[in-house]
Order: structure tokens, then C-alpha cells, then sequence
């Protein structure tokens, strides 16, 4: 019987959090790191970066909007490693003061970071072996669009059995809204950063739907998935006054993908500084919240 390496991998890992994520994997976990990136150029000199620094990430292409580019990393891993141990789903964008319209920010910014990462989930975790660990960067920003939400949303999100059609169903319902100016009439969040709040309200919830269907029909295997919040880092999305720099940044998804292979959870979270935040309208949000500027 073959013996395969366990391995890690990182999408969108050529800049901001994922890089650091990588780094600090490539120092902690055992077994090989795969850093991803949409760009081949940028992928390579981020590796070369951290050999530099002593480090020695693998490399492959993963552009994660694109299904083909998805099958060829699913087929690479596969022959290389009979499988995936650590998947981190970083990869992700946000408008800021942009002029383009709010319809077609919203479809752009749903396309990668809810549509994006579920189709890498969808490839990557039947591969996962048991007392694997799931990651989604999500954002605190989708406790701030659940608050925003109407009743009648909020009680959808919170669902414990809302599927995976159904909420796919309200994620395009939020794009089709923006695109005929009906989003707040039909209860979608007001505020900065509408279209990646909502798209990160999608990602939160379908890391709980995800976690519930691997507890049923992966009984016993013990994999453990959640989704998390780095907390407001200087990346170029996080912007130059952030709190946190992306090492720290990666600190919290990082004890996630590596939590002991004895561990019982979290699983099916929403993580924020290494603490379960519980995912419901009335929670009381981080207070950086407010220093970011966007309550
Ligand atoms: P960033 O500096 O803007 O980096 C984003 C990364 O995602 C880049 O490597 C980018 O690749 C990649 N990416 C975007 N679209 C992609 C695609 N279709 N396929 C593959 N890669 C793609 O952002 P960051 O601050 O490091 O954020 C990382 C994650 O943390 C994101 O999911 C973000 O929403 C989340 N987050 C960040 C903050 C913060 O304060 N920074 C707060 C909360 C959550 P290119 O270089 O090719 O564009």
C-alpha cells in the first residue's frame, strides 16, 4: 500500500493573511504546505520569499472561480498525496470606495468569496481525510450584516436546517435584489461594505451546513471544519491602519487547521480570537469594530 505525505493547503496565499498562514504552517504543521495563488508569477516569488526565510512551500495554480482550475489542484492531490489533510479557504476580495455599481459589486464579490469557496469545498472535501481540519476566512463583518438583517432573514441564517439549495437560493436572491434596487425593501443590510458583508454571511452559514453534513455522513472520522475571523489586519484589503498585522492576523485560522487530532471542536463555528462566537443577531460585536469604522 502506498504511504502518502499528509499536506496543508492554502488558497489565494500569495499576498496579505494567506502568505502569513502559509509561513506559520510551513513552521508548525507536519507534513507538506501547498501555497496557492491565481497568478503563476505571484505564486512563485511568494514561494521563493519564504525559502528565503528558510521555508519550503510546494506550489500549484488555483484560481478559485474558475471549476477546471479547482479538478487540476482536486487531480495534483490526489496523485500526489492520496488525499488533503489541512484545507484553508483564504482566497477572497472586497470593494472599497468604489465607483463601479452596487449590482455589480455584489455578483463579483459573491462569485469569489461565497460561490468561489464552495466550489473548492465542493472539489476538495471528499478529499479530506479523517481528523482533517476545514477553514473558511470569514469576516466579522457577517455578524455585523446578521444584526442588519431583516427578522425574518436573520431567522433563515440562524437555521439549524436550512440547506445548502436554500441558501444558495438567498445568495443569488441578494445579487437579483441589488440589481433591481429592491435589497433593503426585501430586508438586506444598510452600510458600508454591503455586497462582502452578505457574502461573508453566506460563507459563515455554509461552513455550518457543511459541518453538519460531514457529523452525518462522516460519522467517526473527526474531521473538524469552521469558519473564522482573522480580526481587522493591514493587508491590502484590511488597509494600512488595521489593527493587527497578518501574522497575527493568521493566528486564529491557523489554530484551527492545526487543533490536536484528539480534539472535539470547535466544529461548525464561527471563531473570532480563538473564541466561538455565538452566531445570533443579538451578539455583542468586537469593539475594533467600531475604531474600523464600519458600525
Ligand atoms: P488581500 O490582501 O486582498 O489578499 C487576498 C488574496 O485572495 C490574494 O492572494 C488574492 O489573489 C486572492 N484571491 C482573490 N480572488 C481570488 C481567486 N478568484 N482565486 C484565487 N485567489 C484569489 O486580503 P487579506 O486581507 O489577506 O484577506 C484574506 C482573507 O481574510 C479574505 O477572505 C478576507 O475576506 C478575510 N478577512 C480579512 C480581513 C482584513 O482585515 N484584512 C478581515 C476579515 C476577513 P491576487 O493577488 O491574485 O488578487
Amino acid at each position: 500500500m502506498t504511504s502518502y505525505s499528509r499536506v496543508a493547503l492554502v488558497t489565494g496565499a500569495n499576498r496579505g493573511i494567506g502568505l502569513a498562514i502559509v509561513r506559520s504552517l510551513c513552521q508548525q504543521f507536519s507534513g507538506d504546505v501547498v501555497l496557492t495563488a491565481r497568478d503563476a508569477a505571484q505564486g512563485h516569488a511568494a514561494v521563493q520569499q519564504l525559502q528565503e526565510e528558510g521555508l519550503s512551500p510546494r506550489f500549484h495554480l488555483l484560481d478559485i472561480c474558475n471549476r477546471q482550475s479547482i479538478r487540476a489542484l482536486r487531480d495534483f492531490l490526489l496523485k500526489e498525496y492520496g488525499g488533503l489533510d489541512v484545507l484553508v479557504n483564504n482566497a477572497g476580495i472586497a470593494f472599497k470606495d468604489d465607483p463601479t455599481s452596487l449590482h455589480f459589486q455584489a455578483e463579483m464579490t459573491m462569485k469569489t468569496n461565497f460561490s468561489g469557496t464552495r466550489d473548492v469545498c465542493t472539489e476538495l472535501l471528499p478529499l479530506v481525510r479523517p481528523q482533517g481540519r476545514v477553514v473558511n476566512l470569514s469576516s466579522a463583518m457577517s455578524l455585523v450584516a446578521l444584526k442588519r438583517c431583516s427578522p425574518e432573514l436573520q431567522q433563515k441564517f440562524t437555521s439549524e436546517t436550512i440547506t445548502e439549495e436554500e441558501l444558495v437560493g438567498l445568495m443569488n436572491k441578494f445579487v437579483e435584489d441589488t440589481k433591481n434596487g429592491v435589497h433593503l425593501k426585501e430586508g438586506w443590510p444598510l452600510g458600508k461594505l454591503v455586497p462582502y458583508s452578505v457574502s461573508k454571511v453566506g460563507l459563515t452559514v455554509l461552513s455550518r451546513i457543511q459541518a453538519r453534513k460531514l457529523s452525518e455522513q462522516r460519522t467517526g472520522d473527526k474531521i473538524l471544519l469552521n469558519s473564522c475571523s482573522p480580526g481587522w489586519v493591514r493587508t491590502d484589503m484590511g488597509g494600512p491602519k488595521a489593527l493587527k498585522g497578518p501574522e497575527e492576523g493568521a493566528e486564529t485560522p491557523v489554530y484551527l487547521a492545526l487543533l490536536p487530532s484528539n480534539a472535539e471542536g470547535p466544529h461548525g463555528e464561527f471563531v473570532l480570537e480563538k473564541n466561538v462566537v455565538q452566531w445570533e443577531p443579538g451578539v455583542e460585536l468586537p469593539p475594533w469594530l467600531e475604531v474600523c469604522g464600519v458600525l
